[in-house]
C-alpha cells in the first residue's frame, strides 16, 4: 500500500494551535515550554513556514524566560535557568538572528559563565548547579557554547574524553560511563564529538561497531527505528539514529524508503502532527523530529530546507 501524502498545511496549523491553545495540558507542561517552542519553530522553519508564528511574540517569550540569578534561560518566566532550556532559547534566537542581536553583551557573558560553570573536572556537565550528570547535558552545553562562539579547545577536549568513557562494547553510548546503550545518547555523544571536532576519537573499529548498532535499530517490516534492542519502533528515533549515521557518512546503510513510509504513517492526517507510532496521539516533539528526519532523507522532495544533523537547526551554507 502506498504511504499517505505529507499533509503540510495541517502540520503548520497543528503547530500554530499548540502555541495558541492555552489548555490545561499547556499549563501542566511549563517545564517543557521552551523546548516545545524550539520543536515548533524548528518544524516550521524546516517546512519553510517560519512566518506562521509571529516572530516578535516568539522572541518576546524567549526573552521573558531570562533568569537573571543564574544568568541563563528557564523554561517558563520566573523558572530557574537550566542548560536544556538555555540551548533551546539560543537555538530559537539564532534562527531569527544569527548574531543573537537580541541579547546584550552582558547576557552573553553570563550565559558563557553559566555553561562553563556546569562542567565538572571529568569533562561531564550538570544540567544546573544542583543537577546530575548526563551525556545529554554535555551535548547541550557544548552546542550552546558553540552557538555563542565561546567553545574553547580545552572545554571540548575534556568533554570528548568524558564522552568516550560512555562508549559501550556493543557499539552504542549510554547516559554515563557503564550505562546501557540508547539511540538518543548516541546522537548526543556523536554530536558532541562532531561539534568539538573530535570524531577521530572513534577509531575505525569503534565507528564500524557503532554503525552496526545504529543500523540494527531499524525494525522491519515497519521500517521505523527503535531506541534499543527489543523495543517497538518510535518515530523520534528516525532523527536520533539517522542524524548519527549522517555524521559518520553512513546514512546509506539503512532502508530509507521503508523509513520514509513509516514516518509518513505516523501523521495524523486529519488534525496534523505526528505520534510516536501510527495511530497514536500526536505531540510537537514527535512532529518536530519526524519533519527534521524527512529533511535528512530528502529535503528537496518535500520543498524543505536542509537541516544540520549535528545541531538540528537549518544548515549553514
Ligand atoms: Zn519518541
Amino acid at each position: 500500500m502506498a504511504p499517505p501524502p505529507f499533509v503540510k498545511s495541517k502540520h503548520v496549523q497543528y503547530i500554530i494551535n499548540q502555541e495558541q491553545n492555552r489548555t490545561f495540558e499547556y499549563w501542566l507542561s511549563e517545564h517543557l515550554r521552551m523546548n516545545g517552542l524550539y520543536w515548533g519553530v524548528t518544524a516550521l522553519i524546516t517546512m519553510n513556514e517560519l512566518s506562521a508564528l509571529p516572530s516578535s511574540e516568539v522572541i518576546k517569550y524567549v526573552l521573558s524566560c531570562w533568569d537573571e540569578n543564574s544568568g541563563a534561560f528557564g523554561s517558563f518566566p520566573k523558572h530557574d535557568g537550566h542548560i536544556l532550556s538555555t540551548l533551546s532559547a539560543l537555538q530559537i534566537l539564532k534562527i531569527y538572528s544569527p548574531e543573537l542581536s537580541m541579547l546584550t553583551d552582558v547576557q552573553k557573558q553570563k550565559l558563557k559563565d553559566f555553561i562553563i560553570g556546569l562542567q565538572l573536572p571529568d569533562g561531564s556537565f550538570q544540567g544546573d548547579r544542583y543537577g546530575e550528570v548526563d551525556t545529554r547535558f554535555v551535548y547541550t552545553a557544548v552546542s550552546a557554547l558553540s552557538l555563542l562562539g565561546e567553545l574553547s579547545d580545552e572545554i571540548g577536549d575534556r568533554a570528548s574524553r568524558f564522552i568516550m568513557r560512555c562508549f559501550n562494547f556493543d557499539g552504542g553510548f549510554g547516559l554515563v560511563p557503564g550505562s546501557e546503550s540508547h539511540a538518543a545518547q548516541v546522537f548526543t555523544c556523536v554530536g558532541t564529538l562532531a561539534i568539538v571536532g573530535k570524531l577521530g576519537l572513534l577509531t575505525d573499529e569503534k565507528r564500524i561497531k557503532m554503525v552496526d548498532w545504529l543500523t540494527e535499530r531499524q525494525v522491519l517490516p515497519s521500517g521505523g527505528f527503535n531506541g534499543r534492542a527489543e523495543k517497538l519502533p518510535d518515530v523520534c528515533y528516525s532523527w536520533w539514529v539517522l542524524s548519527s549515521l549522517k555524521m559518520v557518512d553512513s546514512a546509506d546503510l539503512i532502508d530509507k524508503e521503508r523509513l520514509e513510509e513509516f514516518i509518513l504513517e505516523c501523521q495524523d492526517l486529519e488534525h496534523g502532527g505526528f505520534g510516536d507510532r501510527p495511530d497514536n496521539a500526536t505531540d510537537v516533539y514527535h512532529t518536530c523530529f519526524s519533519i527534521t528526519a524527512l529533511s535528512l532523507l530528502d529535503y528537496e522532495k518535500y520543498g524543505f530546507i536542509e537541516i544540520d544533523p549535528i545541531y538540528c537547526m537549518p544548515l549553514k551554507k
